[in-house]
């Protein structure tokens, strides 16, 4: 309580120095969220910046599941299941329920535009790059159209 009175004498020098440590605080805090924000930013590039394996079934796409992250994902559908095992980098379907069991003898695809078909089940396993499958990539556009104005402007003068 004592402290709170003394100042009363120099309100104005009082009043500045907490501005003025606020605004530090408030920096320091700006710094730190918009570094957090662009770390998140970059993990996300990065995460998607790999090929996806896109899972279709009857035309409709069920799956999107990251080659680079080991992942499992069972699609049903009225005919049966097939299990979609993401592991070191490739896909391949680990376990499937229709006649024959095709789509589980076409092994492990790693590459973009390969494809693992069920015909039984209507279920289609497509590899496609990152930029189809994410929507992170215009900003990185953004940036080189930024850069490339630059150039141009610094060759006019
Ligand atoms: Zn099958």
């Amino acid at each position: 309580m004592p402290a709170e009175h003394t100042p009363s004498q120099a309100p104005g020098k009082t009043q500045r120095s907490a501005i003025g440590s606020f605004l530090v605080i408030a920096s320091v805090l700006a710094v730190a969220l918009v570094a957090m924000l662009v770390m998140q930013v970059v993990q996300g590039g990065d995460a998607s910046s790999g090929p996806v394996a896109k899972v279709t079934s009857y035309g409709e796409v069920v799956a999107q599941l990251p080659l680079d992250k080991d992942s499992r994902q069972v699609v049903v559908c009225d005919e049966g299941t097939n299990t979609v095992v993401v592991e070191d980098g490739a896909v391949h379907i680990e376990d499937a329920d229709c006649s024959g069991g095709d789509c589980m003898k076409q092994g492990a695809i790693d590459q973009p535009g390969n494809l693992l078909v069920c015909l039984p089940h209507q279920l289609i396993v497509e590899i496609v790059p990152a930029e189809r499958a994410g929507s992170r990539e215009p900003s990185v556009y953004t940036g080189r159209e930024q850069v490339g104005a630059d150039d141009i402007d610094v060759v006019a003068r």
